[in-house]
């Protein structure tokens, strides 16, 4: 139980394909309360009834492109919990055309829309914790990200220049959330299929080549993913912070 007494806030949740439903699903059986924020006020049906499955769990809506958005759920959530310990930020989106066309044609609203919620966005979070001081000591936040940051990758295309961004943002805030005793680091997941990486040129095609390459010779699922988030969650990690950590059976580790 390295979660016990820990409450995690999972922001991201859209079906039970997401990641942030496997996260969800291992900080549970590791100990945790969890809460759980969504994009928008039409998807509370599905979401209600998706967190049925876990005993206690409350679902607020948050759109992270609106900083009065973020700071009203989570006023809401800490007059209903009080301080937290976690906060999973499992978003990005990126506009069609500008993941179907060439890279060179991503536009200057693409650009800006995709790095607004897939990267700024944790900036805003964080921020936003910190000034209400909803976070004790020793909290532990997590982004996902993915390889396209590090290496171009057909079709990824401005979400991979935002991933870079993400990636970057938490190196800095590492350092300033460090001064509070606060920790921050990002999980590079290998492809996994859910709803958004449907969004993605030849999907299927970048799946195939991990099973054929990848050291372990599979695709990860969202319950490794999970995994790692429960430990890095866990006071077990608590000597990592501004950190990229790799599950991607081995994927990002082999050159040919
Ligand atoms: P997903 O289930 O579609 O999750 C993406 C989430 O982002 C959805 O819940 C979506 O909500 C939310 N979102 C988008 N715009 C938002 C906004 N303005 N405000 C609040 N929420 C917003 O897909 P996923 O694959 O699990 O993605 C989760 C994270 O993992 C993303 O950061 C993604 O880039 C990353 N990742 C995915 C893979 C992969 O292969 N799947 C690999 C590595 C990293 P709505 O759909 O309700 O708008």
């Amino acid at each position: 139980m390295i979660l016990k007494d820990k409450k995690i806030l999972v922001m991201g949740i859209r079906n039970k394909w997401s990641i942030a439903w496997g996260v969800a699903k291992q900080a549970y059986e590791h100990g945790a309360q969890l809460i759980f924020t969504y994009s928008s006020m039409e998807k509370t049906d599905k979401i209600e009834e998706l967190i049925a499955e876990i005993p206690g769990a409350k679902a607020y809506v948050c759109d992270v492109q609106n900083d009065e958005d973020i700071s009203n759920c989570l006023e809401n959530i800490k007059k209903d919990y009080g301080k937290i310990d976690g906060i999973l930020h499992s978003i990005a989106h990126a506009n069609t055309e500008d993941l179907r066309n060439d890279f060179i044609l991503t536009s200057r609203e693409g650009f800006a829309h995709a790095g607004d919620i897939s990267a700024y966005s944790l900036i805003a979070v964080s921020r936003i914790a910190v000034e209400k001081e909803m976070l004790n000591e020793g909290a532990s936040i997590i982004a996902l990200t993915y390889y396209g940051s590090e290496k171009s990758i057909v079709g990824y295309n401005v979400m991979g220049v935002a991933k870079a961004a993400l990636e970057a943002s938490i190196r800095y805030l590492a350092c300033d959330l460090g001064k509070k005793g606060m920790r921050i680091n990002a999980i590079s997941a290998g492809p996994i299929k859910t709803l958004s990486a449907k969004g993605i040129k030849d999907f299927g095609s970048i799946l195939d080549i991990v099973e054929e390459k990848a050291p372990l010779h599979e695709n990860v699922t969202t319950d490794e993913i999970g995994s790692v988030a429960a430990f890095l969650f866990s006071d077990m990690a608590k000597a990592i912070t501004g950190e990229v950590i790799h599950a991607d059976k081995g994927f990002s580790s082999v050159a040919v």
